[in-house]
């Protein structure tokens, strides 16, 4: 890892080039641009959103969730961004990137309602829902929200 810190600057757009070692943050575009930290100089735009990456700004130095994982770069980086410091993450095989990626799919059309068509139309009669949670799930939801106790499984 080239750079251990990065220096965060607010911009309103992302400048023509970006220096290396700076986070540039634009709220307006809800969106981190850095060159990676391993020293490649490749781009790396971390959009904030709620299934995407978030942005602590405690006042004085920056930190992004989750990490950051370069996997469609070479040098294929990870690592963390917490309070303007970079911590090395452990590289992930490429089993862990594709879990990675089916979770992002799914948070963002749990999230987004994204409808997926089916791949090959059936009657309705014959497929079965599968859009209910499972019970335990639900179970646990509802005595949250009639205030029993949860911790008697
Ligand atoms: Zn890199």
């Amino acid at each position: 890892m080239r750079f251990n810190t990065l220096e965060h600057r607010f911009v309103q757009h992302a400048p023509e080039t970006l220096d290396p070692g700076v986070l540039y943050v634009s709220m307006e575009f809800a969106t981190a641009m850095h060159l990676c930290c391993c020293g490649c100089s490749r781009e790396v735009v971390t959009p904030f959103s709620p299934t995407d990456w978030k942005l602590v700004f405690d006042g004085e130095s920056v930190s992004l969730s989750p990490s950051v994982g370069n996997w469609n770069f070479p040098c294929r980086s990870h690592y963390i961004i917490r309070q303007n410091r970079v911590l090395e993450a452990g590289s992930w095989s490429d089993d862990m990137v594709r879990a990675e990626q089916q979770r992002d799919k799914a948070a963002k059309a749990i999230r987004y309602g994204a409808v997926v068509p089916p791949a090959s139309p059936k009657p309705i009669a014959t497929t079965p829902s599968t859009q209910t949670p499972p019970q335990g799930v639900l179970t646990r939801i509802r005595r949250w929200w009639s205030g029993e106790n949860c911790d008697d499984r």
